[in-house]
């Protein structure tokens, strides 16, 4: 049985997550497995559960959110296919592990969360592990983050209603963007390319994410 009280090497359980939940389902992009294989997914977990840090599911991280199951973060940036020049957005920072890949990955990044409290966390933790091309931002990214667009690329780790047409605005010509579309119960993750004056859609697969939510919602605060 696991002893939570002794110090633990993760990186054993780092390498079969890469082979065993992302290779063995067909994730070929070695820049997105070999950062995954290199970033400390247990730092970005909340302590009691660091043991399940490399578990095949999502995660508690406190305010009803989660971090994302490690597939659908690798699916999400395969498809994204982001270059090494890319200004990227996030929206939904959660715990910042997204966020750290995508500085791995990308040039810049900034990410939108609306929970203050998870965002200092996450920028505590990105610091700590040497990040200096994030910007973390406190607020509703519902409708994206113009201030800082247009971007290469937006990644959205909550589910929309419907394809917010405020953050394909934001993106660059030739960019792309990835979010889960639907309702709570059934979602799909959505590609978009924006060609010119043309928005391409290309539907990858069912996902279940926690909702987007907007400032207008009954939910938001
Ligand atoms: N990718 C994250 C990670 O690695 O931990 C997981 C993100 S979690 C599934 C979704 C996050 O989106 C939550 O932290 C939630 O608070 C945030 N969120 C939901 N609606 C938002 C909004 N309108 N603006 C900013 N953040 C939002």
């Amino acid at each position: 049985m696991l002893d939570h009280d002794q110090p633990k090497s993760f990186a054993l359980d780092r390498q079969h997550m890469v082979a065993l939940q992302l290779r063995a389902r067909g994730i070929r992009d070695e820049r997105v497995l070999d950062a995954m294989a290199r970033i400390p997914r247990e730092e970005f977990v909340p302590q009691q559960f660091r043991h399940q840090a490399y578990g095949d599911h999502p995660i508690p991280i406190g305010q009803g959110q989660t971090i994302s199951q490690p597939y659908i973060v690798a699916l999400m940036l395969e498809a994204l296919a982001i270059q090494p020049t890319d200004k990227v957005l996030e929206i939904g920072t959660g715990s910042g592990y997204l966020t750290a890949v995508l500085a791995e990955l990308s040039s810049h990044v900034y990410s939108i969360e609306r929970h203050s409290s998870l965002a200092q966390t996450a920028e505590r933790v990105l610091a700590a592990l040497g990040y200096r091309n994030i910007n973390i931002v406190v607020g509703d990214g519902s409708k994206g983050l113009p201030a800082h667009a247009p971007y290469d690329a937006i990644i959205v780790s909550a589910a929309a209603p419907e394809l917010p047409l405020a953050m394909v605005e934001q993106l660059r010509d030739g960019g792309r963007m990835i979010i889960p579309v639907g309702s709570t119960q059934s979602q799909e993750l959505l590609l978009v390319r924006k060609q010119q004056d043309e928005t391409v859609l290309k539907h990858l697969e069912g996902c279940r994410f926690v909702p987007l939510i907007g400032r207008e919602d009954p939910a938001g605060e």
